[in-house]
C-alpha cells in the first residue's frame, strides 16, 4: 500500500511520515490495549493523559524549549492566533508587524482591529519576494511585541536569521510552515506558535509556546475566555476538550523526528531538498524561480515559465506521473513544490527529472 502512494508536494495539509501513517493504522482500533481509539478515548482518562504529556515532553526535548515557556494545544488553527496574539500582548496597544506574505497581512489586520499596528516592513509592492534584513526592520522600542511570519508559505520566503527586536520587545513568530525543519534558539522569541497540518501532524491542532511572563494579561472581562492563553495553560490546554487525535499523531510525528536524528537532521535534509531544486533552477532559464535569493524558502520552492497555460499543463502532466499539488498559490500563480520534513530525498530527484524532461519538450 505504501508504494502505491504518490509524491504530494501540497503546501497543507501535507505528507505524513509513512511510519506515522503505518502506526496511527495498527494502533487504529485498540490503543495499547486500551480496547478503543485514541479518538473515542476521554480527554481526562489515565491512557490519554499519558499521551499528552508525552507529547509535550517530546516537543520540548526537540526543540530544546527551555524552562520558563508554556506549551499549549489548541484548536481553530494558526488563524485563529491571529486575534489571540494582540489580546493576549498589548499592554499598551502597539504593536509592530513586518508583512511578508498573506499570512503575516492576515495577522497584520486582525491585530488591527485592536490596537495601533506600525509596519515595521512590507515586501507587498515587490510582490512579497523577499523577507527583510535586520537593517531594513523598524520596530518601536515601546511596542509590545513585533510580529514575523518565519515562512512564507505562498511566496516561498523565508527569514534564515532570528530578527532581534529591541530590548524588552518580544519577538513573536508564526512557524507554522517551517517548525521541526531546523533547531531554533526558542529564547530568543517570547512567543512562537504553528499550525500542525504542515510539518507536525494533521489539521486541528496549533501549538503555541509562550514564554510565562507574557501570560496573565489577557481582558479576560471582556475577550472570549478561548482565546485566553493563561487560561489554557493553567488547565494544562484542557480547559475544554482539546484535539485529542492530532495531539497524539504530533506525539508520533515527534517520535519520528527523534528517531531520524532530531531537528538537525531535519535541517540538513532540508538543505539537501531545496538545494538541489534552487541548484537546479538556477542552471536553467525555461523557470524563473519567484523569491528573492537571500530570502529563499528551504520548505515551499516556487517557480513559473511566464506563461500561464504552460504552468497549468506543468502542473496535469506533473499529476498525471504521480506528484500532486504542484500548482502555485492563486495570488503567485506557476508552481510551487512544498518540500517538508515528510518529502523524501528521491521526490525531489522525481520532480527535477520532470521538469528537465517538461522542459525540452516545451521549450
Ligand atoms: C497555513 C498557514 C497559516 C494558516 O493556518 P490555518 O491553520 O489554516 O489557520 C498561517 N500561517 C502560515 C505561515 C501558514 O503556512
Amino acid at each position: 500500500m505504501a508504494d502505491e502512494r504518490i509524491y504530494n508536494f501540497s503546501a497543507g495539509p501535507s505528507m505524513l511520515p509513512v511510519p506515522v501513517l503505518e502506526r496511527c493504522a495498527s494502533e487504529m482500533l485498540n490503543y495499547k490495549g486500551s480496547g478503543m481509539s485514541v479518538m473515542e478515548m476521554s480527554h481526562r482518562s489515565k491512557v490519554y493523559d499519558g499521551i499528552i504529556t508525552e507529547t509535550e515532553a517530546a516537543l520540548r526535548r526537540v526543540l530544546s524549549i527551555p524552562d520558563g515557556y508554556k506549551v499549549l494545544f489548541l484548536q481553530g488553527g494558526a488563524s485563529t492566533q491571529f486575534a489571540a496574539i494582540p489580546m493576549n500582548l498589548m499592554r499598551t496597544g502597539k504593536a509592530d508587524y513586518a508583512l511578508t506574505g498573506n499570512f503575516s497581512n492576515n495577522a497584520y489586520k486582525e491585530a488591527c482591529k485592536f490596537g495601533d499596528i506600525h509596519v515595521a516592513f512590507s515586501s507587498k509592492e515587490s510582490g512579497f519576494d523577499r523577507v527583510p534584513t535586520q537593517q531594513q526592520l523598524d520596530v518601536r522600542p515601546d511596542a509590545d511585541y513585533f510580529y514575523i511570519c518565519a515562512n512564507n508559505t505562498i511566496y516561498g520566503t523565508e527569514f534564515p536569521y532570528d530578527p532581534v527586536s529591541p530590548a524588552g520587545v518580544p519577538l513573536v513568530a508564526d512557524m507554522s510552515s517551517n517548525i521541526l525543519s531546523k533547531p531554533v534558539d526558542v529564547s530568543k522569541y517570547g512567543v512562537i506558535y504553528a499550525g500542525a497540518q504542515k510539518n507536525m501532524g494533521p489539521a486541528g491542532v496549533t501549538v503555541v509556546i509562550v514564554r510565562d511572563d507574557l501570560l496573565g494579561h489577557y481582558p479576560l472581562d471582556k475577550a472570549p475566555v478561548m482565546l485566553d492563553w493563561k487560561t489554557m495553560a493553567d488547565k494544562g490546554s484542557m480547559y475544554n476538550t482539546p484535539p485529542t487525535y492530532g495531539i497524539y499523531v504530533l506525539g508520533l510525528v515527534l517520535e519520528w523526528v527523534e528517531q531520524c536524528g532530531g531537528v538537525s537532521a531535519m535541517q540538513a535534509l532540508a538543505a539537501q531538498r531545496s538545494g538541489l531544486l534552487y541548484d537546479y533552477l538556477d542552471g536553467q532559464s525555461f523557470y524563473q524561480p519567484v523569491a528573492d535569493k537571500g530570502s529563499r524558502s528551504r520548505m515551499n520552492v516556487t517557480f513559473r515559465t511566464g506563461d500561464d497555460a504552460l504552468d497549468a499543463k506543468f502542473a496535469k502532466e506533473a499529476a498525471a506521473v504521480g506528484m500532486s499539488n504542484l500548482k502555485g498559490h492563486r495570488s503567485v500563480g506557476g508552481m510551487r513544490a512544498s518540500i517538508y520534513n515528510a518529502m523524501p530525498v528521491e521526490g525531489v530527484e522525481h520532480l527535477i527529472d520532470f521538469m528537465q524532461r517538461f522542459a525540452a519538450e516545451n521549450a
